[in-house]
């Protein structure tokens, strides 16, 4: 372990211990999606219920444990070492990672800048420079899904589609276009069939928005996420709950203050609800494979720890755990 640890005061070893982790939990969700995107469920599982399980460690981490706050740190850093080489990352031969996994690290990254953030989404998609607004849990997670499944709305012919603005509201993505009727930049009307396709992207990002609510916005988990509660209601994971805590405070949060916070709507899957309401959108045979769809099924995955994949399931704490369900859904 390095000099500069121990050196560090305990509130600076606490940042490193986060930082390193958020970085292993992105890479682990960039492995996941690589893998989802290969067609590997079995290796995308199991990169999952890794992920799951490191969650579960760092809730173990005494913060005033100095001696195992810097183990812990000195292990996360050997494993970014390892899973930078499996995506690609080969630091002797510059062969950089592809760009889906590119944009999750640098979300995760520590040193964020967010101009080369920007940049990077511009390079992705031209129109995309806003969604690097967007939390860094979210990116993580699904932003360059996003990216992918609105490029496909806009090649069926939705010309001069331009992002005004990207938030987050009531602990959901928002992501608001101009989709008025009249084209202001031409003073004409817009044609039905563009009316039409603004529609589908809404219904789109409608659904994104769903996603967001049980994803947390910290570190992209959508196990055990909670609403925070009092001013701001973000989702948030049980971990970034005891992180952010720690960081306020110096000492682990009461457990009364987790269970405080609102366990989200118990409700049918995501993955079938979406079937039911956007069947529209779904079922369009324009729209081939979708992002959404599987994302929506894998967060239902996840909510239930991926108990039904095998073993190596993290078990919950808490028997309130099970409640945990996505809210803020809209019907539609
Ligand atoms: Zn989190």
């Amino acid at each position: 372990m390095s000099r500069d640890m121990v050196e560090l005061s305990d509130a600076k070893l606490r940042t490193r211990l986060d930082d390193t982790f958020v970085m292993l939990h992105a890479m682990l969700i960039a492995g996941s999606a690589e893998a989802l995107a290969r067609g590997d469920v079995k290796a995308a599982d199991a990169s999952d219920r890794a992920r799951l399980a490191l969650g579960e460690s760092y809730l173990g981490i005494s913060p005033h444990d100095r001696r195992k706050m810097i183990a812990c740190t000195d292990r996360y850093l050997h494993l970014i070492a390892r899973h930078a080489l499996d995506l690609g990352f080969q630091p002797n031969v510059h062969i950089p990672p592809d760009e889906a996994t590119a944009m999750r690290l640098l979300a995760a990254d520590p040193r964020f800048r967010y101009a080369t953030l920007r940049r990077a989404t511009r390079r992705r998609r031209p129109w995309a420079g806003p969604l690097a607004d967007m939390p860094r849990g979210w990116m993580i997670r699904f932003g360059p899904e996003l990216m992918d499944d609105m490029q496909q709305v806009i090649d069926l012919g939705l010309r001069g589609f331009g992002i005004d603005q990207v938030k987050e509201k009531w602990g959901g993505l928002r992501v608001l276009f101009d989709d008025d009727p009249i084209d202001w930049t031409t003073g004409l009307e817009r044609p039905a069939r563009w009316m039409d396709l603004a529609g589908l992207m809404r219904e789109l990002l409608d659904l994104y928005e769903t996603l967001s609510t049980c994803t947390c916005i910290r570190c992209g988990s959508q196990y055990r996420v909670r609403a925070s509660a009092g001013r701001w209601i973000e989702p948030v994971c049980r971990r970034c709950a005891h992180a952010r805590a720690t960081g306020r405070r110096g000492t682990p949060p009461a457990k009364s203050e987790w269970k405080r916070m609102r366990p989200l709507d118990c409700g049918e899957p995501l993955a079938a609800w979406a079937d039911g309401n956007h069947a529209r959108l779904l079922g369009d045979g324009r729209l081939r494979g979708l992002h959404i769809r599987t994302l929506l099924d894998r967060c239902d995955r996840e909510q239930a720890g991926y108990a039904d994949t095998g073993n190596g399931t993290p078990q919950s704490h808490d028997s309130d755990e099970t409640q945990d369900r996505t809210t803020g859904r809209k019907n539609s």
